[in-house]
């Protein structure tokens, strides 16, 4: 049996490759390398699986910009005897060079850009994977314009072809391999793709062609932030008029108003078992990424000339949250702190 040990021998990769390669061809769903960018709170978790799913002759290249966390990776999969061979590599170039698939799981577009703009150039080589067959999958959350100037710089230049999977679920999903993830991909792709983001989550939804993922992803969590700020206010507002929080939360989440916010992340302890409020805002969907995909779904909303009422008015609620000592840092629900709520 095959330890997870990085095989060092050139002769011997080389070997393998080739073994690998063969199979490729003549499995159009075999995977033979494959490239992990981005080691993070989200990204750590969904290369854990990933790895874990791929078959023993597989190999995974990974690489973050933070040496600690690919350390971490290769330390953490070192003695595992099943799944993918794990390599870690020193730069993004050598995670994508000779992957079929490259997965990015990046914080914003600007990091999103500057990996692609180091992949492509110089024109990846075609010695082990020809570019038609090269695959690049990124999971982060961008805006769909700066996706597709990425796309477009894959394309163009024909080096592959580049979907966006943005994700949601949280770190939970991402560790427990629960993750729903939004696609843009042309048809052609889905099939080859969807498989990829099974062994990572649970369920895809191809919203349209390349960049359709984020408009979707986008357009749920402008929802989210006006909710969640709704939320609290609706219960702080309740509350204060000598409502019992228990019996406005169960009035609420039987009613119209019912909303991931209140049913799930209810921002007031006790309301909802297990909810952020329950450990001081601790852990959870983070202010300061709510106040990202906000801002990000704003600027999206003003290139297509959809009109936003209360988007900028969200993102001040977020930014003035952030400022605060004992908000920073914590669930996005913690805008009921913010807003004076009892606790
Ligand atoms: P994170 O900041 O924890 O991780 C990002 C990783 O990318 C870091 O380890 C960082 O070192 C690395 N990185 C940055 N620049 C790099 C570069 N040039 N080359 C290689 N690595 C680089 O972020 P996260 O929470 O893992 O989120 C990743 C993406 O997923 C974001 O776009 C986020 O909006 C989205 N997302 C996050 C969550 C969540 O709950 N955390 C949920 C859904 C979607």
């Amino acid at each position: 049996m095959r330890s997870n040990v990085r095989i060092s021998a050139p002769a011997v990769r080389a070997a393998l490759r080739s073994v690998q390669r063969r199979s490729f061809t003549a499995s159009a769903s075999r995977q033979a390398q494959w490239g992990f960018i981005g080691l993070g709170q989200m990204g750590y978790n969904m290369a854990r699986n990933l790895q874990a799913k791929l078959p023993s002759s597989d190999t995974m290249k990974v690489y973050d910009i933070n040496p600690a966390m690919v350390e971490r990776f290769a330390n953490d999969t070192k003695a595992l005897t099943s799944g993918a061979a794990v390599e870690a590599v020193a730069n993004v170039r050598d995670a994508a060079e000779d992957s079929e698939t490259t997965i990015t799981v990046l914080p914003e577009p600007s990091h999103v850009k500057n990996v692609f703009g180091h992949i492509l150039k110089p024109p990846l080589s075609e010695s082990h994977v020809s570019n038609p067959d090269r695959l690049f999958i990124d999971c982060s959350t961008i805006d769909p314009a700066s996706s597709r100037e990425v796309a477009n710089a894959v394309h163009s230049t024909e080096q592959g072809r580049f979907v966006d999977a943005p994700m949601s679920g949280g770190v939970v999903g991402a560790t427990a391999g629960t993750l729903t993830f939004m696609l843009g991909a042309p048809d052609s792709l889905v099939s080859r793709v969807e498989p990829i983001l099974l062994m990572m989550g649970k369920k895809v939804l191809h919203c349209g062609a390349q960049g359709a993922g984020l408009s979707g992803k986008l357009a749920n969590n402008y929802l989210l932030a006006i909710n969640n700020i709704a939320t609290a206010e609706a219960m702080n507002l309740g509350m204060k008029w000598g409502l019992d929080p228990m019996v406005l939360g169960n009035l609420i989440n039987i009613s119209t108003g019912k909303c991931w916010p209140s049913s799930v992340n209810n921002p007031v302890k006790g309301v909802v078992d297990g909810s952020p409020a329950s450990r001081d805002f601790q852990g959870g969907f983070g202010l300061s990424l709510m106040k990202k995909d906000l801002g990000l779904a704003i600027i999206a909303a003003a290139e297509a000339g959809a009109k936003l009422e209360l988007g900028d008015r969200a993102k001040e609620v977020y930014e003035a949250a952030e400022q605060r000592e004992d908000c920073k840092g914590r669930d996005f629900s913690v805008v009921y702190r913010y807003l004076g709520g009892a606790e």
